[in-house]
């Protein structure tokens, strides 16, 4: 987005213009860390297991359970929030992909109509245009993918992420540094690393379960059990998304980014977002109780600690800190929960039949892609009593699926969020009025949905508490350390307060329009 773009959009935005913030005396540097698929659930049952970052972190700052506003339980409108404060109703980012009516295509949240990389989606500033418009600080995001290191920043700042294509790390603004980085470390020369299990005998005591435990699936070519080679797959470069590797490039990167982008010498608190994307790739191919998902998290136990101390080293114990959290949770796995799949392409078809009842033959449904269902113009384009006709057939159709507990129109949900409470307000957060389908379903507790040709063994999106409750440790500069939290402290905390926790860290103010924490 260009400047005089971004200053209307500032324009635009209600709430007072950004200001600056005294920041916490002696702040050098802030860390958004996320860490991609990571349930509450599923860490208060590995917490014990954690000796290294992860105990060190829960020794200095605070464990709180977060609590996702909205049913857009997904890597993109989640990592908006997170940088933006701002649920899907605010941000537009209402899935990592929608069908655009006026385009009548499908584009990524982070895709321009010419496939390039861009924000324009994102209705709101993010912490990079708070730190950019403050002066005197730099924001850097670093990601394997391209949504979770741009939209926590917004509009400005270095957002870095991988292409799979190249083996390369690409960026917005192409930092000269980067591109040395490529050919001094190129992931490619590490895609022959085999990943094996640490401990087998103890992965198989920590998880109760076995190697291919029952609803597994794999990915990228990798199968039900260990090791898992990527050289075997038919991409490797592309392999690394679900693999350990992928943390350990991205943690990499990031520490570079650190020296090299001069992190914390600044005159005002730098921003550094890192984001685990593997951990999610890792949870839908196996599963978060997999030994898989095991083994990747005791390593990133001990890839934490090496984090802490090289923060420490950069820029001195107590001079940073960071928040260490998720975009979404996941349902355990359906086996577990009676529970079972769907495809989206069974949706649609049940929904294009159900209008066609009515309707007689045609396209009459463009797009099923969770949560949303979109009409096609000729379904809109229908008399109105044949459209209401056709329309309570489809949610009648949508409601016999054993997988779907919930199914409604978006008009009877969207817009006014403030005055809605309970359910229908964390539905209506979950809707942008303009971008969001005519029809919506949400699946029942332990039901996913998947591709058709990419079967998963759990995945999230819903508006049960598996996937909306996440970890939030919250590690404030200068924290006083205490005995590392066991287990989280009472209450939870409302997702939509983790960007303006930050800007008061940062000393900054993005105001965008934020709906009232309740
Ligand atoms: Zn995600």
């Amino acid at each position: 987005m260009n400047r005089v773009a971004l200053l209307a959009l500032l324009a635009a935005c209600p709430g007072p213009p950004p200001h600056h913030e005294p920041a916490v005396a002696g702040t050098k540097l802030v860390v958004l860390l996320v860490i991609d698929q990571w349930p509450e659930w599923a860490f208060e049952a590995k917490r014990p297991a954690f000796h290294g970052g992860f105990e060190r972190l829960l020794g200095e700052g605070q464990w709180r359970v977060g609590r996702h506003p909205s049913a857009a339980t997904l890597t993109a409108p989640g990592h908006a929030l997170l940088g933006t404060g701002a649920p899907p109703a605010t941000s537009g980012i209402l899935a990592n992909e929608w069908w655009h009516r006026d385009l009548g295509r499908v584009l990524h949240a982070t895709e321009a109509e010419d496939g390039s990389e861009t924000t324009q989606w994102l209705r709101v500033p993010g912490l990079g245009d708070a730190v950019a418009a403050s002066g005197g600080a730099v924001a850097v995001a670093v990601s394997l993918k391209d949504r979770a290191a741009l939209l926590p920043l917004g509009h400005h700042g270095t957002a870095i992420w991988y292409d799979a294509k190249t083996a390369q790390w690409l960026s917005n603004a192409s930092p000269p540094w980067l591109a040395a980085w490529n050919q001094s470390h190129p992931v490619s020369a590490r895609l022959h690393e085999v990943w094996t299990p640490l401990d087998p005998a103890r992965l198989a005591e920590l998880s109760g379960t076995v190697d291919a435990a029952p609803g597994e699936v794999g990915d990228k070519g990798f199968g039900t059990t260990f090791p898992h080679d990527p050289q075997t797959t038919k991409d490797p470069a592309d392999a690394i998304y679900a693999m350990p590797l992928g943390n350990d490039v991205v943690l990499d990167l990031a520490t570079e980014a650190i020296a090299r982008e001069h992190l914390g010498t600044h005159a005002r608190p730098d921003l550094l977002v890192v984001s685990l994307s593997a951990h999610d790739y890792v949870g839908h191919a196996w599963g978060q109780e997999s030994w898989e998902q095991w083994d990747m998290e005791l390593r990133l136990d001990a890839r934490l600690a090496q984090l802490a101390d090289a923060l420490d080293r950069a820029v001195g114990a107590g001079n940073w800190g960071m928040i260490l959290t998720s975009d979404h949770g996941a349902s355990p796995m359906p086996e577990t929960m009676h529970g079972g799949r769907m495809t989206f392409h069974q949706i649609e078809t049940a929904a294009n039949n159900a209008a066609a009842a009515v309707l007689g033959p045609g396209t009459w449904i463009d797009n099923a892609h969770y949560p949303n269902i979109y009409f096609s113009p000729a379904m809109l384009a229908q008399p109105k009593e044949e459209l209401a006709s056709a329309e309570k057939r489809v949610l009648d159709a949508l409601h016999s699926f054993p997988g779907i507990e919930k199914v409604g129109r978006v008009v009877d949900f969207a817009g006014h969020c403030d005055t809605r409470t309970g359910e229908a307000r964390a539905l209506c957060l979950t809707f942008d009025p303009e971008r969001s389908g005519d029809l919506f379903y949400l699946p029942a507790a332990g039901w996913i949905l998947q591709d058709e040709d990419e079967p998963l063994a759990t995945a999230h999106g819903s508006l049960h508490d598996y996937d909306r409750l996440v970890p939030v440790i919250v590690v404030p500069p200068h924290a006083v350390p205490h005995a590392p939290q066991a287990a989280p402290s009472p209450g939870e905390l409302d997702m939509t307060q983790i960007a303006p926790m930050l800007e008061t860290w940062l000393g900054v103010t993005a105001a965008p329009a934020r709906p009232s924490a309740r």
